[in-house]
């Protein structure tokens, strides 16, 4: 494949800018690919792990003369990381990000950015429990959805370019309203999310049931249900702050259906319930 970028700058060097550095320099899709991290520690592991061809301790020096700017901190960091960036980026860069939350993270960088640059807001569908840059891999959006929600006048050129690259590193792309996202997020992702971080606090909870007893006894359901609970609590904590509304419309509708099984339970209602299970067994089974 050929270049798309001549330089892209990473902000933020964890598990999704990590695997965008691998998936880029693996296709040769960027000239050249520097990286930004806040922490030594961070930089030192970006650097021992090659993931990047510089990597520097100051976001000016990192964006400067970059193409695209990828923002891929948590989502309560974005406006903060786009007023530093905003007067050192390249006359005409396409800037973006891959927040879990669209509608908030657009409130927050667009304001920043002077006329000329190119903010194309974007969300890959993938990811796993792990944070920090030693968790990324290549592979990683490999046949995943990743999600463009550009504004009304957005460049047309510009959003098919940054879709390219986008497919490039193997993920298949789509565009969205920025609040649709967030609440189809907040059904496939943010409410599970949620409720697998409550299952745990309950088993956690449980005077009866030992912490060791859990872990050691941890059954397919819940060792299924809940890996997702092992997720970075600063990135999780930010998703549910900037994506409140959609996240307790959905959590309302959640409650709802569990006190409607809660009952059925109660009242040995076991039709309500095989009916229930065999209507969602029907949806689940058409994920793959
Ligand atoms: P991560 O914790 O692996 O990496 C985030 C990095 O940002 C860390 O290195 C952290 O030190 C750094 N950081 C935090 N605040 C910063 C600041 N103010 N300035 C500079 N750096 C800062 O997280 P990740 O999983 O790579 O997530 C990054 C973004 O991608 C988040 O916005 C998240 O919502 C989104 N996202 C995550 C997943 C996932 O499953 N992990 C999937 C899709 C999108």
């Amino acid at each position: 494949m050929s270049v798309i970028y001549d330089r892209v700058a990473l902000i933020g060097l964890g598990l999704i800018a990590g695997s965008m550095a691998l998936a880029m320099r693996e296709k040769g899709l960027a000239g050249q690919v520097h990286g930004y991290a806040r922490s030594a520690e961070t930089r030192d592991v970006a650097r021992e792990i090659g993931l990047c061809d510089a990597i520097h301790n100051d976001v000016s020096v990192a964006v400067k003369d970059a193409d695209l700017v990828v923002l891929a901190v948590p989502v309560g960091a974005m406006g903060d990381v786009a007023a530093e960036i905003a007067p050192h980026l390249k006359p005409g860069a396409v800037v973006t990000d891959v927040g879990s939350v669209k509608q908030s993270v657009i409130d927050a960088v667009a304001p920043h950015l002077p006329e000329g640059i190119h903010f194309i807001p974007g969300h890959p569908l993938a990811g796993t429990e792990h944070s920090g840059p030693r968790a990324g891999f290549a592979s990683l959006f490999r046949n995943r959805w990743w999600l463009l929600t550009p504004l009304p006048d957005a460049d047309e050129a510009q959003v098919a370019r940054l879709e390219d690259l986008v497919r490039g590193i193997g993920a298949n792309v789509e565009r969205m309203d920025p609040g649709h996202h967030d609440l189809v997020l907040a059904v496939t992702s943010h409410t599970p999310h949620l409720i697998a971080y409550t299952m745990v606090g309950v088993a956690d909870h449980l005077r009866r049931v030992t912490d060791e007893e859990v872990i050691k006894y941890s059954a397919a359901g819940f060792r299924d249900f809940t890996r997702i609970a092992a997720s970075d609590p600063t990135m999780w904590r930010d998703v549910f702050l900037h994506n409140r509304e959609a996240t307790l419309d959905i959590l309302g509708r959640f409650t709802e259906e569990l006190f409607v099984l809660q009952r059925a339970i109660r009242m040995g209602d076991g039709q309500q319930l095989h009916d229930y299970f065999t209507r969602t067994r029907a949806i689940r089974r058409g994920i793959i």
